[in-house]
């Protein structure tokens, strides 16, 4: 593959465009962010270091190689190419990387909680799983090496305490990712603050796996959605809304029923983890109060 002169313009236009439409997002303070283009075999597209992402203009557009070396435009580079480069090397399919700190998907990046999978169709579909690759100094090669674990097997990668990378073999649909992945998160907090996510049964998740086949979109849980079944992992922040046993039983339960689970205060939740079993929701909240009481009397 290599784009002719013509072709190389537009594409820069285009990757103005993804910028402002960042900016306009509130993806990126500042001058944060970066996204790149591959163009030819050892020869790529990258926005410019130290300047907001929203009023790019095309002859800002920085061309680098695969080491990073930058071979024309007037601005450096991002420090953060070698990022970039390291998923083109991984990944021969992909065209597009699009690195930014949306701030719903970095807050789950900040707190350390897993984005949770077999919760929403979209983020199935489009992103399925997405893992969180170990803290590194942003700039740092060793980004690059912390995201290899999950770059075969997926299209979008939270980076702890930082933000989150996209890549896909277009530019449009891995900016599609990038917006995916932060209103996921957002309706997750959301949720969270209503009290209750109720996760895909597991036949809906193998349902849905199955359907990106039809699209030929890949995922690692392809063979286990043609038997019928998809297991989900459970994340911290389904144990943070209050529950956190489900997967191949569907629905979040409690007591065997299907019900919205109640959130229940840091108190609660360590006096229900050291009372035996027999005892229910309603006495571990009694208890509770109790304690409260107690506490308010003496001081
Ligand atoms: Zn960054």
């Amino acid at each position: 593959m290599a784009v002719s002169v013509a072709n190389e313009f537009k594409i820069k236009q285009q990757l103005c465009d993804i910028g402002h439409r960042i900016w306009l997002k509130g993806f990126c303070a500042g001058n944060e962010g970066n996204h790149s283009y591959r163009i030819g075999p050892n020869r790529f597209l990258c926005t410019p270091t130290g300047i907001s992402k929203g009023f790019l203009k095309p002859d800002d557009i920085c061309v680098v190689d695969g080491s990073g070396k930058q071979l024309s435009g007037k601005r450096k580079r991002t420090s953060e190419f070698l990022l970039h480069a390291q998923i083109y090397a991984a990944r021969p399919d992909v065209n597009a990387v699009i690195h930014s700190h949306p701030p719903h998907a970095t807050a789950f990046a900040v707190a350390g909680v897993e984005l949770p999978t077999c919760i929403h169709p979209e983020a199935e579909v489009f992103l399925g799983p997405v893992h969180t690759a170990k803290y590194v100094t942003p700039g740092d090669k060793r980004l690059g090496e912390s995201i290899m674990p999950y770059v075969k097997d997926s299209n979008t990668i939270i980076l702890a305490n930082h933000g989150v990378v996209c890549f896909h073999a277009d530019l449009e649909q891995c900016y599609y990712q990038l917006e995916i992945v932060d209103a996921y998160s957002r309706i997750l907090l959301l949720a969270k603050q209503l009290g209750s996510v109720n996760p895909l049964k597991s036949d809906e998740m193998a349902e849905l796996i199955q359907l990106k086949k039809k699209f030929g979109l890949p995922d690692p849980r392809m063979e286990e959605a043609s038997k019928g079944s998809v297991s989900c992992a459970t994340s911290d922040f389904m144990s943070r809304v209050g529950g956190g046993d489900f997967g191949s039983r569907g629905r979040m339960s409690i007591n065997g029923g299907t019900c919205a689970v109640k959130p229940q205060s840091p108190l609660e939740r360590a006096i229900g983890s050291m009372i035996p079993e027999q005892y229910s929701e309603s006495d571990i909240e009694q208890l509770v109060q109790i304690i409260t009481d107690q506490i308010m009397a003496s001081v």
